[in-house]
């Protein structure tokens, strides 16, 4: 049978709402052979999640980075996915730490100006919320819902909330050094959700060649961000470029609805991952 393989899932680590014990338990629970944890700009979840890694189940340890294209004006949010890389590597974690710093700040400011509109949302207990996790806007869509402002946090990521009106730019690290950083570690770097419109604006193919040329190993093509034909066109420029391409859930708990393994990859990407990283091993337990 082929193995099931979700290669971007979330824990409490960032903004999932799962701890990484129970999120790895879930992965085995709804069938997985192989899950990765992918926190934003964090490697905090891949202890916990090893611990409690059940038997049958592989663990990719993974990341999400926050990344920015600043070839265009404003520079251009991109999530990079990196796979397998060395966790003490001085310059990545330094990196990651100061994207995490820019997190915390960008959120205080959102929560300044939600204050200075008189909405009653608390910085200290949005922290609070986030338990020592990288902090995002899903933990300020939370202080809205509970504030009985919006009801979800697809609405609190409407327009008129974080999606645009409280919506701030965070200093994130720039894509191509991201690229570089990951490759250093031992990593594989593979673009998250690429042609995802529905977010905002995308990269052109053109920067994505050009990331190719510079250590990218793939492409995230089926994700529940993209209609049937943004996966398919992702699909085509993969082959064109020479690039592995992978599919995940993005599974964040309750935080999102989509389920874990509703998107997944095939071995063949899967075993090009493994094969050319050098920065961590995947582990199996049992
Ligand atoms: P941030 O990293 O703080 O910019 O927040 C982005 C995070 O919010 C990403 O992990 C997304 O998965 C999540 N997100 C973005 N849009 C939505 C949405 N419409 N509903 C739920 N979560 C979202
Ligand atoms: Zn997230
Ligand atoms: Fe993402
Ligand atoms: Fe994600």
């Amino acid at each position: 049978m082929t193995p099931r393989i979700d290669l971007h899932t979330h824990s409490t680590a960032s903004d999932g709402t799962l701890d990484p014990g129970e999120l790895v338990r879930a992965a085995a629970g709804a069938g997985l052979d192989v899950v990765a944890i992918t926190d934003h700009d964090t490697t905090a979840g891949w202890e916990p999640a090893l611990r409690a890694l059940p038997p049958g189940l592989r663990l990719v340890r993974g990341a999400e980075l926050s990344c920015r294209w600043y070839g265009e004006q404003p520079p251009l949010p991109l999530h990079l996915l990196a796979y397998l890389f060395d966790p003490d590597a001085p310059e990545l974690v330094a990196e990651l730490a100061r994207v995490r710093a820019a997190r915390a700040e960008r959120g205080e400011r959102i929560v300044a100006l939600l204050r200075a509109d008189g909405i009653d949302v608390s910085w200290p207990e949005i922290l609070a919320g986030a338990g020592g996790g990288t902090v995002g806007r899903p933990h300020i869509a939370q202080a809205l819902i509970r504030a009985g402002l919006v009801a979800t946090t697809t609405e609190a990521f409407g327009p008129d909330w974080l999606g645009e009106r409280y919506r701030l730019p965070k200093e994130d690290i720039d894509v191509f050094q991201a690229v570089r950083l990951v490759r250093a570690a031992g990593g594989v770097p593979v673009f998250a959700h690429p042609r995802a419109t529905r977010r905002g604006r995308i990269a052109p193919d053109s920067l994505i060649a050009e990331l190719a040329a510079a250590g990218l190993a793939g492409l995230e093509a089926d994700h529940e961000d993209h209609s049937p034909a943004e996966r398919a066109h992702v699909h085509g420029l993969a082959a064109e470029l020479g690039l592995l391409v992978t599919g995940s859930s993005d599974f964040h708990g309750t935080h999102k609805t989509v389920r874990l393994g509703a998107f997944t990859t095939g071995p063949e990407a899967y075993e090009r991952i493994v094969a050319s990283s050098s920065g961590v091993t995947e582990v199996a337990s049992g």
